[in-house]
């Protein structure tokens, strides 16, 4: 090598070196010009103008997925197994079973619940546990059960799924649920619907304040419904027992009198 291309590259070394690169991580310098094609970046091929303007795929709507499926339900059973095929929930995954009814399904009274809790998700029917059978109490107080054979009723939840720790459900999943309890109603055919603590009267009446709604017919989903005391919170407040017996009274009134 000349001397003077020596100080050249010298030269250029050096102003490499002020630049920062500091270590020479190759024995041969490598000519970027130069590189086989091979190894250049892959082009990556451009959207359409007109795609690239469109809106982009949207996230799957939980509520109108739940619409399409439960709209498609023309029974009770595709309707159990539209709910069991619907994974838009998360609580289906912390689910040991999906708890669908209970009763006579075109039973006059259909109750209206809230979620299973630990005994209901281990059996996979709505209102087994403590709750359960104060309820069933109730009703056959007014000579009704879930197998009566002159007054049946049909129970059901406004969640299938057991929330972690019986939580309270989320607006969201009350939301994506909500058009399957309205099919489960419209399918069950009852002529009046008994709705059972705040979640119940939320999903239904989209208002909560149960020690307010209690007692007063209203109407829920085409039908009359009462709103009534969560047995639940019977078995923790004794004291209220009285209401949810006039309660129960003005259900037999109006069964009796249409
Ligand atoms: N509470 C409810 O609301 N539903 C059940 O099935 C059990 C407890």
């Amino acid at each position: 090598m000349e001397s003077a291309e020596y100080h050249h590259y010298l030269d250029l070394l050096q102003w490499q070196i002020e630049l920062g690169a500091l270590e020479a991580i190759s024995d041969t310098s490598v000519d970027r010009y130069d590189v086989p094609a091979a190894l250049q970046k892959p082009k990556v091929a451009k959207p359409a103008a007109a795609a690239m303007l469109s809106t982009p795929p949207a996230a799957v709507d939980a509520v109108a997925e739940a619409e399409r499926a439960a709209a498609a339900a023309g029974t009770l059973d595709e309707l159990r197994a539209a709910m069991a095929a619907y994974d838009q929930c998360d609580l289906k995954k912390g689910a040991r079973n999906m708890v669908f009814s209970d009763g006579i399904p075109g039973a006059r009274v259909m109750v209206v619940g809230e979620a299973p809790g630990r005994d209901e998700d281990r059996e996979g029917k709505p209102f087994v546990g403590r709750a359960g059978q104060l309820l069933d109490k109730m009703l056959a107080a007014i000579d009704m059960g879930r197998a009566h054979a002159d007054a049946p009723v049909y129970i059901t939840n406004i969640l299938p799924w057991r929330p972690p720790q019986n939580r309270d459900p989320k607006p969201e999943e009350i939301a994506m649920m909500k058009p399957f309890l309205l099919r489960h109603i419209a399918l069950a055919q009852p002529e009046v619907l008994v709705i059972v603590g705040n979640w119940s009267c939320q999903a239904l009446l989209g208002k909560r304040g149960i020690t307010r709604l209690r007692g007063t017919w209203t109407q829920a989903a085409g039908l009359p419904a009462l709103p009534m005391f969560h047995p639940a919170y019977l078995l923790r407040s004794p004291e209220f027992k009285r209401e949810a017996w006039a309660d129960l009274l003005s259900l037999k009134a109006k069964l009796q009198n249409g």
